[in-house]
């Protein structure tokens, strides 16, 4: 991700870092190119226009314009305005005792995916997750996590064939989780190829009844401003605690991860970049700005 932002913007930073001196001309020109770049990557709107006018702002301060390196400068203020959209610092999970993360998205985000690599990661970490099928819609997603927990080496509880119950199927869970030796219960849901009544509904439930520290939701990258909207849309119906965004190895072009934080108020917690287990961690703002400038 953001290769696409790295090479359309590459010639204007170059320009940029070129110029001795700088004038009002030459800052506009840049923010110009900046703005359709971030348009043609997706970026919301009034995200991007926001953006720009921050950018602005700080870059026609005399400090920076009578600096010896103003181009150097300006590009130092987009990389750090960059990384404050992307959420600024890493976020972190609460995972104080219970701890209880529920895993929400659309079909094909990679909940499930996503679900057995937290808990890959939680375990590297010290702690001791089980994971919980909650998907009564897709038997084959079932399965699938049963197949990663056992990878991994994590407890996983499968609900009985032909269950319809969510709540039950949580309330068995928690019961059987007093019987292993965990620390963290990560519950993998259901999805829907759009967000419907009964999906908010079932979710809904799960929540009220899970009560988790953690309602994360999983987004595909390669969505765009659609991950941006179904995002608010499930946190407006449940509450989402952050976000994690998959995906990210793919040719997404970086609009979803830089509207998302600003649009929802939510940060993205984790980037997922490859269908390997491993290939999973927190999102760094910091880094990823650091991409753009190629
Ligand atoms: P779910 O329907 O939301 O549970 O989605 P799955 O976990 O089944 O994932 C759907 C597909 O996306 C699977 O083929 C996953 O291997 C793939 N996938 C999940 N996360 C990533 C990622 O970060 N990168 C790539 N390239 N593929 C991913």
């Amino acid at each position: 991700m953001f290769s696409f932002l790295a090479d359309k913007l590459d010639n204007t930073f170059r320009k940029l870092r070129g110029l001795g001196k700088i004038s009002e001309k030459n800052i506009s020109d840049a923010l110009k190119d900046i703005r359709v770049a971030l348009l043609e990557a997706d970026v919301e709107f009034s995200v991007a226009r926001e953006f720009i006018a921050h950018v602005k702002e700080q870059a026609m301060g005399t400090e920076v314009l009578k600096s010896i390196k103003p181009g150097e400068q300006i590009v130092k203020i987009f990389r750090d305005e960059i990384a404050e959209l992307l959420g600024g610092d890493v976020a972190t999970l609460d995972l104080t005792d219970p701890a209880r993360i529920l895993v929400v998205g659309l079909n094909g985000a990679g909940k499930t995916t996503t679900s057995a690599k937290l808990a890959l990661r939680l375990k590297k970490e010290g702690r001791r997750p089980l994971l919980v099928a909650c998907d009564l819609i897709r038997p084959a997603a079932i399965d699938q996590l049963a197949t990663l927990a056992k990878q991994i080496d994590v407890p996983v509880f499968t609900p009985a064939p032909g269950e319809k119950d969510v709540v039950r199927v949580a309330r068995e869970a928690l019961q059987w989780a007093k019987t292993q030796d965990g620390t963290v219960i990560i519950f993998d849901t259901a999805g829907r190829q759009e967000v419907d009544e009964e999906l908010i509904g079932e979710l809904k439930r799960l929540n009220d009844y899970i009560d988790p520290r953690e309602t994360l939701l999983v987004v595909d990258a390669a969505t765009g401003q659609q991950a941006v909207q179904v995002a608010c849309t499930f946190n407006n119906a449940v509450g989402i605690t952050g976000i994690v965004m998959t995906k990210l190895d793919g040719d997404a072009r970086g609009g979803a991860a830089l509207s998302m934080r600003s649009v929802t108020g939510k940060p993205i917690k984790f980037a997922g970049e490859g269908e390997k287990l491993d290939q999973f961690g927190p999102f760094v703002p910091d880094r990823l700005a650091d991409r753009i400038l190629g």
